[in-house]
């Protein structure tokens, strides 16, 4: 079974600002449309990505989105929504996907847990689109701007993107569509409903918003840091030395005269900042993931651990901002190695290098590292989630 997503980025409004269609400007220093694509090219249940376009667009599209495998070449659009939609669809029927999710490029906030919830009702469902139940009170002006009438609001909800069908019957809808000169659907649920399908509503989020205007822009840049969810948690971990001729460091080996003791590889920088990285999700600490009873991390070396600590991280929808470690020794010096350090950190992480920072210092020869028994290492990270609002 393969899926497609289709994105619709036809649209040659320009109330955003400009001559430039809004789904080309730039929020955060990438296109709006690229923001709208990413989550379904990273998506693993995505295997196909098709992006509609206006032709006058051509250059735009091809300046500012970078080609990738899963990307196929742009469909050029039509005159309305609904025409783009079915010049997608058709450019699609080539491949014949059995499922499509069709999303606005206009709403950059989409998340993968938006995604995961249409294709799980798509499991049930010809049809199933992100939604979110109203919230406001709603009334009907009347003449002059009073108020005729306060609607009931009951079961209403708005309408978002993606909304997925299963293929053949989304394309045949539009055809039919189509052919009966109905050119007046708002969306694609509208066409699946005109043609007797059943249609779920999943529950979008109040921050996967579409940006119309100028205005809409504007708060998207101020607001995505308090529609995200950012937060630091920090780590500390001490070994003491013992007889040896290496330890192990940032998931580096450092040639020294002890080694640090410990069920694993006792690397004390890796265990802080799996620690810090697991606080930030309120996920317990190594010890409580890894325990150090268990003959399975005898010796094991530490990036196990903070992968798991990543891994975790992502499968909250979230990213490592940065990554911050200080080591307090006498010996060995750090410098030579650091750079080898953060390396191996932003692989283990998946992160670039200039997040990563790995710092050392003495404690001018005081406490129990001054005295050299053992090393001390102190971690913070910062991660970002989605806010899931609606
Ligand atoms: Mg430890």
């Amino acid at each position: 079974m393969t899926t497609a997503a289709l994105i619709v980025a036809a649209g040659r409004g320009s109330r955003a600002g400009g001559d430039t269609p809004k789904q080309y400007l730039s929020l955060h220093g990438v296109p709006v449309l690229r923001h709208a694509l990413a989550p379904f090219l990273a998506h693993r249940g995505i295997d196909h990505v098709v992006v509609v376009i206006a032709a006058a667009d051509r250059d735009l599209y091809a300046a500012r989105i970078p080609a990738e495998a899963k990307l196929m070449a742009p469909v050029d659009g039509a005159a309305t929504r609904q025409g783009s939609v079915r010049n997608g669809l058709r450019a699609l029927a080539e491949l014949g996907p059995s499922r499509v999710l069709i999303h606005d490029a206009a709403r950059p906030f989409v998340t993968a847990a938006i995604i995961d919830r249409v294709l799980e009702a798509l499991e049930a469902h010809p049809g199933a689109i992100a939604a979110v139940p109203l919230a406001d009170t709603l009334k009907r002006a009347g003449a002059g701007g009073d108020i005729a009438a306060t609607l009931d609001r009951t079961g209403l909800w708005r309408a978002q993107t993606p909304q997925g069908f299963h293929f053949p019957d989304i394309l045949k809808a539009h055809e039919d569509a189509h052919a009966a000169g109905r050119t007046d659907f708002t969306d694609d649920a509208a066409i699946a409903e005109w043609a007797g399908l059943r249609v779920a509503l999943v529950h979008g989020s109040e921050a996967n918003r579409k940006i119309t205007t100028a205005e809409d822009l504007i708060q998207a840049q101020a607001g995505q840091s308090i529609m995200q969810d950012v937060r630091t948690g920090g780590g500390f971990d001490v070994h003491r030395f013992t007889t040896g001729d290496h330890v192990w460091l940032c998931g580096v080996k450092v040639p020294h005269t002890h080694a640090l003791e410990g069920h694993s590889d006792a690397d004390v920088a890796l265990h802080a900042l799996t620690d810090a990285l697991l606080g930030t999700i309120g996920a317990g600490d190594i010890g409580e993931h890894f325990s150090n009873k268990d003959p399975r991390w005898r010796g094991a070396p530490s990036h196990i651990f903070l992968s798991e600590a990543a891994r975790l991280v992502a499968a909250r929808g979230g990213r490592i901002a940065n990554a911050d470690v200080t080591i307090l020794c006498e010996a060995p010096a750090i410098s030579p190695h650091r750079t080898a350090m953060r390396r191996r950190i932003a692989e283990i992480l998946g992160i670039a290098l200039d997040r990563v920072a790995v710092k050392a210092t003495t404690t001018e020869g005081l406490g129990f590292t001054g005295r050299r028994e053992g090393i001390v290492a102190l971690a913070s990270a910062t991660v970002v989630l989605p806010a899931e609002g609606g």
